[in-house]
C-alpha cells in the first residue's frame, strides 16, 4: 500500500490571480516504509532543532523560508543559511530512499477551458493510479485539509466513470478509473504532518525553478538529479520526468518542449 501526501504552490485562480502556476505535488510513502521514513524526519528535525535553533514543532513551509517568516524571522536565521537548511531537507528526501514523488504544473497564462485545480488534480489522481497499477499496489490519499470536500467528490467520481482523451488521436476516450485508489481522502493539517510540509516544500522548489529569485531556483535539481521522480509520469504526456504540465507550454519548466495536448 501506498500513501499519497499532497499540497500546493501557487493560487488556482485564473481571474486577478497574484501566481502565474498552480502546482500540486504528490509525495508517496509505502506502508512498510512509513515508520522509519517519520522517524527520519524526527531526527532531521531534531538536527535543525539542536544547530539551527528551530523548535521540532514548528511547521516548516518553502514559503516561510523565501519570505523569512515565522520561527526564521524570530531566530534572525540568515537568508543564506534557510537556503541551506532547505537544500539539508530536499537532500533528505532523495537520498533517505523512502519517497518518490511527482508534480502537476498548470500554466495559467495560457487560456484554460477547464478548472485549474480541477485539471491538476484530475491528472495528479490519473498519474497515481498509473504508479499504483504497474507497482501492483493499492494506496490512500492525504491532501492538505483546505481542498478536501473537492477532492473526496472528484475521487468518487473518477472511481466510477473517468473518460480520458486518448494521447495520439485525441478522439476515442478511454475509461480510466482510479480503481487501485482506496476509500475517499483523508485530510491533513500542515501544522501536524510532516509528510504535507515536505510535500509543500517540493511544490514550493519547483514553483520558484519556474520564477527564479534569490538562489530558490537551485532547489529543484535537487529533485531533479536524484531517483525520487516518479518517471512513469511523464509517459501519458512525454517530457521530462516526473512532471504533467498543462497546457505544455511551460516555458521555465524543467520539461518545457511538449506539444501543446489541445
Ligand atoms: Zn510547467
Amino acid at each position: 500500500m501506498y500513501l499519497l501526501y499532497v499540497d500546493e504552490s501557487g493560487d488556482p485562480g485564473l481571474i486577478n490571480s497574484p501566481t502565474t502556476h498552480f502546482i500540486l505535488n504528490g509525495l508517496i510513502v509505502h506502508s512498510n516504509a512509513w515508520f522509519d521514513a517519520l522517524d527520519g524526519i524526527i531526527k532531521l528535525r531534531k538536527e535543525l532543532k539542536k544547530e539551527h535553533g528551530i523548535r521540532v514543532r514548528t511547521e516548516l513551509k518553502g514559503k516561510y523560508f523565501y519570505k523569512n517568516k515565522g520561527e526564521f524571522y524570530e531566530k534572525k536565521i540568515k537568508p543564506e543559511v534557510r537556503l541551506e537548511i532547505y537544500k539539508k531537507i530536499l537532500n533528505f528526501e532523495v537520498t533517505s530512499g523512502y519517497f518518490k514523488t511527482l508534480f502537476v504544473c498548470v500554466n495559467k497564462s495560457y487560456p484554460h477551458t477547464r478548472d485549474p485545480k480541477e485539471l491538476a488534480w484530475q491528472s495528479l489522481l490519473e498519474r497515481f493510479q498509473r504508479f499504483l497499477q504497474s507497482a501492483g499496489e493499492r494506496g490512500m490519499v492525504f491532501p492538505d485539509d483546505g481542498y478536501i470536500k473537492f477532492v473526496t467528490q472528484l475521487q468518487r467520481k473518477m472511481r466510477r466513470y473517468n473518460p480520458v482523451k486518448s494521447n495520439f488521436t485525441g478522439e476515442f476516450y478511454t475509461d480510466y478509473r482510479i480503481l487501485n485508489i482506496l476509500e475517499d481522502p483523508s485530510a491533513r493539517n500542515s501544522v501536524s504532518s510532516y509528510f504535507i510540509q515536505l510535500s509543500d516544500m517540493n511544490a514550493y522548489a519547483l514553483h520558484k525553478y519556474i520564477t527564479p529569485a534569490r538562489g530558490y531556483d537551485t532547489l529543484y535539481p535537487i529533485l531533479d538529479s536524484s531517483n525520487v521522480l516518479v518517471a512513469e509520469v511523464s509517459k501519458l504526456k512525454g517530457g521530462k520526468k516526473g512532471i504533467v504540465c498543462w497546457p505544455g507550454q511551460c516555458e521555465g519548466c524543467p520539461n518545457s518542449t511538449i506539444k501543446n495536448p489541445f
